[in-house]
């Protein structure tokens, strides 16, 4: 027993058990195979069939939109070879979301590429300690992850610039507090040259089960302004003229259907500006319900008092 103390060692006991619960919590298609796809003449998809990696592809390197989970990056690299790609070119990574199931693959990308890693501010600290930092890992007990180097903090607004590629950083924050919502204009293979369409990708929107929205008696706020982040984001999403819906997850934007439509249809089966206004107002509508749940629990616990 090398003189551990019982209760470091129930400790140890349960971190295991808790840590395993999460491993089997893994929905199976995080991790299930998506054959690539061409989303536009220098956009791709590189992910699982809900957890979504995106390759932008440019004359000086490509820059890679999300690591996922730790296993993610050999899956994520397998589509960017077999699109005739090199991993090696990927210069820039870029992320939607600082929780394990978008950054944890990350440092290993990093490792492998020597690519750059730019994170919107908010998200930075996150990525930097392995998610420790992060309010849902302390209220929530969300999974930790490898720890990666952040190269460069992005500012709302900022275009992340390589060689011919343009992609514009929109802080979309209350799902995390640097949530990032990309934005890049694209051609479609086909079309006429100055035919151009805005490319959304969206960082994340939903309220977790655990997150507090406003102060309570005997509780904080998952963080202070956390409502009136959320909020700015869906006014932001609301402003862009979106025509390809694209997001972290695929189940945001019905990848399963809109991909076997792409068989035939090609690219053009990813633009949707009314499934992306739709989602906008579904989670705006999740959103304000739990406030109002959360405000009304507020009014009776003072009542109560
Ligand atoms: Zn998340």
């Amino acid at each position: 027993m090398c003189g551990m103390a019982r209760p470091a060692l129930w400790l140890m006991i349960f971190m295991f058990i808790a840590r395993s619960a999460i491993a089997a919590d893994t929905p199976p298609e995080w991790t299930a195979p998506q054959a690539p796809l061409r989303l536009a003449d220098n956009l791709y998809y590189v992910g699982s069939q809900d957890l979504a990696a995106y390759l932008v592809t440019g004359s000086a390197g490509h820059i890679l939109i999300n690591a996922n989970l730790e296993q993610s990056p050999a899956q994520i690299r397998a589509s960017v070879e077999a699109l005739g790609f090199t991993w090696r070119d990927i210069r820039i990574v870029l992320n939607s979301q600082a929780h394990a199931d978008h950054v944890a693959g990350i440092a290993r990308v990093l490792a492998e590429t020597g690519a750059r890693d730019l994170v919107m501010v908010g998200d930075a600290e996150a990525i930097r300690t392995g998610g420790r930092s992060d309010f849902a890992h302390l209220s929530d007990a969300l999974p930790l992850f490898p720890a990666a180097r952040v190269d460069q903090e992005l500012r709302d607004g900022e275009v992340v610039k390589l060689g011919d590629l343009e992609l514009t950083a929109h802080r979309t924050a209350g799902h995390t507090r640097g949530c990032t919502t990309w934005t890049l204009s694209v051609h479609l293979p086909g079309e006429a040259a100055d035919v151009h369409h805005l490319a959304v990708i969206v960082g994340g929107v939903s309220v977790l089960p655990h997150y507090r929205l406003l102060d309570t008696p005997g509780r904080h706020a998952s963080y202070p302004q956390i409502a009136q982040d959320y909020r700015a984001t869906f006014q932001a999403l609301r402003a862009l003229p979106c025509e390809i819906f694209l997001g972290a997850h695929g189940v945001y934007f019905g990848l399963a259907a809109k991909a076997a439509r792409s068989a035939s249809a090609g690219p053009s089966a990813f633009i949707d500006p009314q499934g992306y206004r739709d989602f906008v107002e579904a989670a705006a509508r999740d959103f304000e319900r739990i406030y109002a749940r959360q405000a009304a629990e507020k009014k009776g616990a003072a009542v109560e008092m």
